[in-house]
């Protein structure tokens, strides 16, 4: 049979975890599927110095507390990768890999996950020496050196986290200044452990025995190099998750989820949140507020 709830939240970032909260302390009937570790993409960061409370945290840990917080409310986590979301108008139907749930609202929480470079053996070289997250995969590159594409707030700080680690950073940057906060880029500027490459693109990624080996990168002036690196770390971007809403005809032409200012989409009962919609800023500060709004109106349409 299938499980019935009130609402059921896609994804367990700090949206999905923060509307959870919301919504079990209004005493509705709520769960959280998630298909990775909850906490989303704050798992992937340093050093947040920007969230109220906190001079300084390191993501896992942020990401753990509000975990836990989830957990003291008894609020149901189960593990899922949800593939579609059916609209019954009374009810949803969410399928799973492994199951069908219903409810009366939808939250969807999905958030964004990085873009690609789109270069031949850029996936077959993921964890061979690619990676798109420098703090989980850092300290295998210990004294080592690796390259940093991107320049925006996430290459820029993880350029700073990965420096305390590693033997040498190198930036490769497409533009001509970086776009990140200029606190994290005068860091970066003043850090001896990198060097950065602007107005460059990779063109291509070399292995050797099956793992990274160099890059080539090609300059404004059209000419190619070559560096020999350990590792190779994307930041180039984001593209939200939202292919189990493809059916549902709520997203924008980047596959943004457009809400109104109550987070609901055109569909009745179907909320959205965090940095899967489409909006300027795409913070922490700004998922949570938002999360908290989907709740209260989920909650007000079921009453
Ligand atoms: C390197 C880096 C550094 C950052 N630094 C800062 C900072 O210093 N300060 C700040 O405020 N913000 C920072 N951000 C941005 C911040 O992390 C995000 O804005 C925020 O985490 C978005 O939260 P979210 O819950 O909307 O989405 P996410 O964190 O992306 O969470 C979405 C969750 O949904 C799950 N999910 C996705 N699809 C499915 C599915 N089909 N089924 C089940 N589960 C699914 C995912 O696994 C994930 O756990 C940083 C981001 C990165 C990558």
């Amino acid at each position: 049979m299938q499980k019935q709830y009130d609402v059921i939240i896609i994804g367990a970032g700090c949206a999905g975890m923060t509307a959870a909260i919301y919504l079990k302390r209004a005493n509705l009937n709520v769960v959280m599927l998630e298909k990775n570790a909850p906490g989303g993409q704050i798992n992937r960061t340093d050093r947040i110095e920007n969230y109220p409370g906190f001079t300084s945290i390191d993501g896992p840990t942020l990401a753990m507390n509000m975990f836990m917080q989830t957990q003291s409310l008894g609020i149901e986590y189960r593990y899922g990768d949800v593939i579609n979301i059916t609209d019954k108008k009374d009810y949803k139907i969410v399928t799973t890999d492994t199951e069908e749930l219903t409810s009366k609202a939808v939250i969807i929480a999905s958030g964004r996950s990085p873009r690609e470079l789109g270069l031949p053996n850029e996936k077959s070289l993921t964890g061979r020496g690619i990676s798109w997250c420098a703090i989980c995969d850092g300290p295998l590159f210990k004294n080592k050196d690796v390259v940093i594409v991107g320049g925006g707030n996430s290459a820029v700080q993880e350029s700073l986290y990965l420096a305390n680690i590693c033997n040498k950073v190198t930036i490769i940057h497409r533009r001509k200044e970086f776009t990140a906060d200029q606190e994290a880029q005068n860091k970066v500027l003043k850090n001896k452990k990198i060097k950065i490459h602007y107005e460059t693109e990779v063109v291509k990624i070399n292995e050797h025995n099956d793992k990274l080996s160099s890059i080539i990168i090609r300059d404004k002036k059209d000419k190619q190099h070559t560096i020999k690196t350990d590792g190779l770390f994307i930041y180039i971007g984001f593209q939200p998750v939202t292919n189990m809403v493809k059916e549902l005809n709520i997203t924008d032409s980047n596959n943004y989820i457009l809400t109104d200012e109550n987070m609901k989409t055109s569909i009745s009962g179907i909320y959205a949140c965090g940095d899967v919609i489409k909006k300027e800023l795409y913070q922490i500060t700004t998922a949570i507020g938002e999360a908290a709004k989907a709740a209260m109106s989920a909650k007000k349409d079921i009453e």
